[in-house]
């Protein structure tokens, strides 16, 4: 763990964007290891090069060759995840206190862009936890976070967002999961379902709805609860089987009557809803960047093979109409970097980024299905075919346009963040 802890003196965010309060400016000076220039700078920090030399050395060298053999068997990628831990390449925003490295949105994008670029299963894996620890990062209280983060800081254990159920994906306030209290428990009943690390998970970030009167607002029906794995009544079901990130353990889960200690609820009755949704301005940056990752593997994959593949006496990139498609794709890959790192600055430096990181979400995972789809059609035949790594990528890209919001729920939550700004 000795790199983690060379890691940890952690630097927030190196990349700079002119404009923002005198406040924000500060505090990007004072975290950045090179002078402040007093405007946009695309510059990494050298520990911010860091985080994204060793995590793309260590994807190159070790993700990327194992994940064909992950892809076919659907096992879990237990032995990666736990390479990464030792890296200290996961759970970054662990506080420091809890014993974690308390990094911020942007250098955790970094990190998972590279992983993603190594197989988008692994990074899935491992991004669900980062997910699941974010209510407790946000709204826990010290002995929470202690007790659930600074585990995860001792080994490496999973831990898993539960909120969406078989009739309630989207519309998170359908959920029908219920949690009535009875002296200082709680004692839960419903069905979970698509949990990423579902029958991983040491522990799970829950959210049952406490009101029974179906007209309560959403904001105060439902409640935010952790809740061990082990805690009788809780069962997880079978590995489900999905057309990519197929080494990613996804499943529902029965709650039947599992009684929860009263400690173990976010912030207080009520308060669920808005921690729910409040992680996402800080998980939809992380989506974003493994999308990403896998549309620079993509583009990569498509022109090394392009520099290769000859047709009619020259090499396929020499047909303009096969540069082009390197062309667009390098644009798109090249946009979707630049807004996950400007979601991920926004919600470092303080300022609400809804806007930003849902425009980042879509876009990301919109051209992560654009440019796995290009790659296949650059290797032709080939490109449909298991040997080659690119259909695992068009399988695998499309759930970025699914979790944490679907294309469409994105664009609802842009379009009233840009309408909000027209009404004063
Ligand atoms: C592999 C995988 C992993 C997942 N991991 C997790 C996890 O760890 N934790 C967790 O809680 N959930 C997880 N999910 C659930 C995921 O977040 C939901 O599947 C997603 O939010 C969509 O919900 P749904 O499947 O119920 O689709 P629905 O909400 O039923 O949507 C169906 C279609 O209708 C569209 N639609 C719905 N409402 C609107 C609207 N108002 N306007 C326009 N279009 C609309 C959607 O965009 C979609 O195209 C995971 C899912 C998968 C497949």
């Amino acid at each position: 763990m000795l790199l983690t802890k060379v890691l940890r003196s952690g630097v927030q965010a190196g990349l700079r964007f002119q404009g923002t309060s005198a406040q924000a400016s500060a505090k990007v000076a004072a975290a950045t290891s090179k002078p402040d220039h007093g405007g946009f700078s695309f510059e990494l920090t050298d520990q911010q090069k860091e985080f994204q030399e060793l995590s793309r050395k260590f994807a190159r060298e070790e993700i990327v060759p194992a994940a064909p053999g992950y892809d076919k068997s659907g096992e879990y990628p237990f032995p990666l995840i736990k390479r990464a831990w030792e890296l200290g390449l996961m759970n970054g925003h662990i506080p420091e206190d809890c014993g974690g490295m308390g990094l911020g949105i942007f250098d955790a994008c970094l990190i998972t862009e590279e992983l993603a670029y190594g197989c988008t299963g692994v990074q899935t894996a491992i991004e669900a936890n980062s997910l699941g620890q974010m209510p407790v990062i946000i709204a826990g209280n010290d002995a929470q976070k202690k007790k659930y983060l600074g585990r995860m800081t001792e080994e490496p254990l999973m831990c898993a967002y539960c909120v969406t159920e078989p009739g309630a994906g989207s519309d998170v306030a359908g959920i029908m999961t219920r949690a009535v209290r009875k002296g200082d428990d709680y004692v839960i009943n419903g069905q979970k379902m698509w949990i990423t690390n579902g029958g991983k998970a040491n522990w799970y970030f829950l959210l049952a709805r406490t009101e029974a009167d179906p007209k309560c607002s959403a904001s105060k029906a439902f409640t935010g609860f952790i809740v061990d794995a082990d805690t009788p009544g809780l069962q997880p079901g079978r590995k489900e089987i999905n057309m990519g990130q197929r080494c990613s353990d996804t499943r529902g889960i029965t709650f039947e009557d599992v009684v929860v200690p009263k400690e173990n609820v976010l912030i207080g009755e009520g308060a669920g809803f808005k921690i729910a949704m409040g992680a996402f301005d800080k998980t939809r940056p992380p989506v974003a960047a493994g999308a990403t990752g896998l549309a620079q593997r993509a583009l990569d994959e498509a022109t090394k093979y392009a520099l290769e593949r000859k047709t009619f006496g020259r090499l396929i990139a020499e047909h303009q109409a096969v540069s082009f498609i390197l062309a667009e794709m390098a644009m798109k890959v090249e946009l979707a970097r630049m807004a996950y790192q400007r979601s991920a600055w926004e919600v470092d430096m303080g300022q609400r980024n809804t806007y930003y990181a849902s425009i980042a979400k879509a876009f990301a995972g919109d051209i992560a299905n654009q440019c796995a789809s290009d790659a296949v059609q650059v290797f032709g035949g080939n490109g449909f075919n298991s040997e080659y790594p690119v259909e695992k990528l068009m399988r695998d890209a499309k759930i970025y346009q699914i979790y944490e919001g679907t294309a469409q729920i994105q664009r609802l939550i842009i379009s009233r963040e840009h309408f909000a700004k027209y009404k004063h």
